[in-house]
């Protein structure tokens, strides 16, 4: 097990932070606003799509090729959360959820149509799975495909869809026939209405709504059906973005309280030199290079032992978005009332950091599912 980034990888980094961070400080990535949101991420991709971001992960690799753009992807998701976690989560709920929908269980002429314009940043994608405060884990699908010769007509209500105010398809999980499937449907398609964006806690610049099919008749030839792991594989996914996201937050809120400690005089010296605070800060970097390193391997057993990833991707999501909910605390503490004030990104990531304890599997259900395979493998 060797986690060292190579040059080439480190060259990514520094070319996705180079292309990014200015634009970043000079555009709103965290506003709520649904035109702005969906003109910057359109730039963005078209940004990110000059390097080989897009792709990670998307592409068929040798198998040799122990990377396959996972593992440099957990490095670049870092890079580019701790400039705008919005940013990140709605490329990567188009990128590495819509689109490794498509890389893995789509059809040549849906690669060519819809996976090669996402790669190209030309097109943004959404994912609706869970329903009406229906989390897929406990509750049966309700979304539904009735399939009449060459067509599907879809019934169905996803409530939160990260990207559905701006999206240009939407792949929508439901059954056929108590089947598993994924119905791909164009955003002008006649039955699919897009709700009102969605006011949220965090990730504020993500656009969420909505979405309802009433009806909405789409070719049988936009049906996948990925078989009994869809459900499964859609959430190991969601839990590979969430990781990555938290190393985003941690990164951003660490730098802002070790330079603010550096820099913030009270009582005639900088806050750093008072014990308390240098103890918080070692507690941060521990908890972020923990994280990194567990981020790390379970990126790199994505594509070298497949028996153990699962398990292993749950433990990181466990202990990586609950370091992230400690490491933005203590940074707000370190910023005391300078964090407090809206807008810095100490408490943007805060805020942030409470979406992956729920989001992908929960904290909660993740422990009972790493629970579960522990006492399975013991018996
Ligand atoms: C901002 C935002 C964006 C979202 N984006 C998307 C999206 O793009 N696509 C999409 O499909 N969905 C999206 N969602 C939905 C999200 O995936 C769900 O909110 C999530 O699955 C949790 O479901 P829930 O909110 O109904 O919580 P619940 O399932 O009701 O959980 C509530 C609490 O109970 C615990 N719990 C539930 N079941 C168990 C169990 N079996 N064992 C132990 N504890 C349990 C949970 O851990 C949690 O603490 C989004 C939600 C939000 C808020």
């Amino acid at each position: 097990m060797n986690y060292d980034f190579t040059d080439k990888e480190f060259n990514l980094f520094i070319e996705i932070h180079t292309l990014i961070s200015q634009w970043a400080k000079d555009n709103n990535l965290e506003s709520s606003d649904s035109d702005l949101s969906e003109q910057q991420i359109r730039q963005a991709l078209g940004q990110l799509s000059q390097t080989a971001y897009l792709e990670l992960g998307l592409r068929k690799t040798d198998k040799k090729d122990a990377g396959n753009g996972l593992l440099t992807l957990m490095g670049a998701m870092e890079v580019i959360g701790a400039l705008s976690p919005s940013l990140l989560l709605s490329v990567e709920t188009s990128t590495r959820i819509f689109g490794r929908i498509l890389s893995t269980w789509g059809t040549d002429s849906q690669k060519e149509n819809l996976l090669a314009p996402l790669m190209d940043g030309g097109l943004i994608g959404a994912v609706g799975l869970s329903e009406d405060a229906m989390n897929v884990e406990n509750d049966a699908l309700m979304t539904t495909g009735v399939i009449d010769g060459d067509h599907a007509t879809v019934s169905g209500r996803k409530q939160y869809v990260i990207n559905a105010p701006m999206a240009d398809w939407f792949a929508v999980a439901g059954l056929v026939d108590g089947k598993e499937a994924l119905f791909l449907v164009a955003k002008d398609t006649p039955g699919l209405a897009v709700g009102e964006r969605v006011a949220t806690m965090g990730y504020q610049g993500a656009a969420i709504s909505s979405i309802i099919l009433s009806g909405c008749e789409i070719p049988a030839s936009q049906v996948i059906y990925p078989g009994k792991a869809m459900l499964g594989t859609l959430r190991h996914w969601e839990n590979q973005v969430l990781i990555g996201a938290s190393l985003g937050l941690m990164k951003a809120a660490f730098e802002s309280a070790k330079n603010y400690a550096k820099t913030h005089k009270t009582g005639g010296k900088p806050i750093i030199a008072y014990q308390k605070i240098g103890f918080k800060l070692s507690e941060m970097l521990t908890l972020f290079q923990a994280s990194q390193l567990f981020a790390y391997k379970a990126a790199w057993a994505a594509n070298s032992d497949p028996k153990d990833v699962e398990s292993l991707t749950w433990c990181a999501k466990v202990f990586c978005t609950e370091s992230a909910e400690q490491v933005t605390a203590k940074a707000m503490r370190i910023l005391g009332g300078a964090g407090f004030t809206s807008g810095n990104p100490v408490e943007q990531s805060f805020r942030c950091s409470e979406y992956g304890l729920f989001a992908g599997t929960s904290t909660e259900i993740s422990r009972v599912k790493i629970g579960d395979n522990a006492l399975g493998a013991m018996k």
